[in-house]
């Protein structure tokens, strides 16, 4: 006899995790379950990503990315001092080294506005005050309410507080198709469902696929690899130095986090990768997976869309130290090569593409049938948005 669930929530990353609270306490008599097909919750992005609860500040106040960001950093947070998980409200610059930058620092300026976020434009010399070792900035604009927390920690926590209020977590379980009404395949047999919702994060189009859901989308993987700096030279970052970003892009720019530890990653890049979990040179590539990324990203490069080809070149690069360091220098001028030191923190943002329109997707979506509920393009800061999100999900769900 196959086991049956009310609800089943597969992937236990963050987004799996903070819907299943949401659900339990929706629902607290419900019978909930959490495949996972990992050992251990948070091994992939949720365990793998730069630890900052984002102001929200990046994101146009149309998008679910604005809606969630600042209320689910607050809720983050909340959650993290309940829970004795190390946070650390330290605020953030964002540097426009250029007069081309301008507008685009305007338009944080909008976006923070709309958004009810805390930002204010600084110049060089208050720039200097918070961080003085940062590169001379036509302008800057200070968030002082960015964060940075033991992702892993709330990633455990929340796992053993489901668990101890009865959600059942099922590792190294694997989802592999969905047939019928209310029936899945998985690694461990057959199990049934009332309810699902999809929460594979990377993997999360392949199993709305088996729902006859997600036709729109091929995903293409990009990698962002860190370095760390040497311990003697830590002191030029106090806390976090970005970029302003192109917004076209769902990427931030190399910048500069000082981590819950007090170490400074420099990071990440978002270097194409061939794989889901592609997180080295060649480990997660897998024949047909790959061939299928690899198609995808040649087709983007041949017709140069969303200005790939500009893209690819300067993410390729930075494989090289030397490449990597040029784009770290532009906000940390006297940053020397032996300040930087390898690490083997990598994490992979599972990047939508609308085959349609041919545009990357920039916001998070939702897609549902009458049992079942996929959440897509879950891309940064889908960890700051966790509580809020979930939210929102088991709305739309009807939970
Ligand atoms: C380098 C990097 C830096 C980032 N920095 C930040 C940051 O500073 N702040 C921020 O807010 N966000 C950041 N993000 C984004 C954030 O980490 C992700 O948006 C978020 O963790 C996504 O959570 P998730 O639960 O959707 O995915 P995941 O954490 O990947 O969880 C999905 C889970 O589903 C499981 N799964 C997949 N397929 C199956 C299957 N078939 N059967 C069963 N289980 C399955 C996986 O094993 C995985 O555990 C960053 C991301 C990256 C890659």
């Amino acid at each position: 006899m196959p086991k049956i669930f009310d609800i089943i929530v597969v992937g236990a990353g963050i987004v799996g995790l903070t819907v299943s609270a949401e659900l339990l306490k929706r629902q607290p008599r419900a019978r909930l379950a959490v495949l996972e097909k990992e050992p251990e919750a948070g091994l992939h992005a949720s365990g793998r990503n730069s630890g900052v609860m984002h102001s929200g500040i990046y994101y146009g106040s149309d998008t679910f990315k604005a809606k969630f960001c600042a209320s689910g950093a607050r809720r983050m947070i909340e959650f993290a001092r309940a829970e004795d998980i190390a946070v650390k409200q330290c605020g953030k610059v964002i540097l426009a080294t250029a007069e081309e930058q301008l507008p685009t620092v305007d338009k944080l300026m909008r976006n923070a506005h709309e958004n009810g976020i805390r930002a204010e434009r600084i110049d060089s010399q208050q720039l200097a005050e918070l961080e003085p070792h940062a590169a001379k900035c036509v302008t800057a604009i200070y968030c002082p309410d960015t964060a940075v927390i033991d992702s892993s920690a709330v990633v455990n926590r929340l796992k053993e507080k489901l668990a101890l209020s009865g959600v059942e977590f099922i590792f190294n379980c694997q989802v592999n198709g969905a047939h019928g009404k209310g029936f899945i395949q998985t690694s461990h047999g057959e199990i049934g469902y009332g309810y699902l919702i999809n929460c594979a994060g990377a993997y999360a189009d392949v199993l709305a696929r088996y729902f006859g859901l997600g036709e729109d989308y091929a995903l293409v993987p990009f990698k962002g690899i860190y370095w760390k700096l040497s311990e003697p030279s830590n002191y030029k970052v106090r806390a976090n130095i970005y970029p302003v970003p192109d917004v076209s892009m769902p990427f931030l720019g190399i910048h500069f986090t000082r981590v819950i530890s007090g170490e400074v990653y420099v990071g990440p890049t978002a270097i194409p990768a061939l794989g889901r979990e592609n997180y080295g040179i060649f480990q997660g590539i897998g024949l047909s997976e790959s061939l299928n990324i690899g198609l995808q990203l040649a087709g983007m490069y041949w017709r140069n869309e969303n200005n790939f080809r500009k893209l690819a070149h300067g993410e390729m690069g930075k494989y090289r130290k030397s490449n990597f360091l040029v784009a770290a220098r532009r906000l940390l001028p006297t940053l020397e090569v032996t300040d930087m030191v390898p690490t083997d923190k990598a994490g992979i943002r599972p990047q939508l593409v609308n085959v349609k329109t041919r545009k990357l997707e920039m916001d998070y979506i939702l897609a549902s049938t009458d049992h079942s509920m996929h959440v897509l393009n879950a891309i940064s800061p889908a960890f700051t948005c966790g509580f809020s999100f979930a939210e929102r999900i088991a709305d739309e769900a009807g939970l």
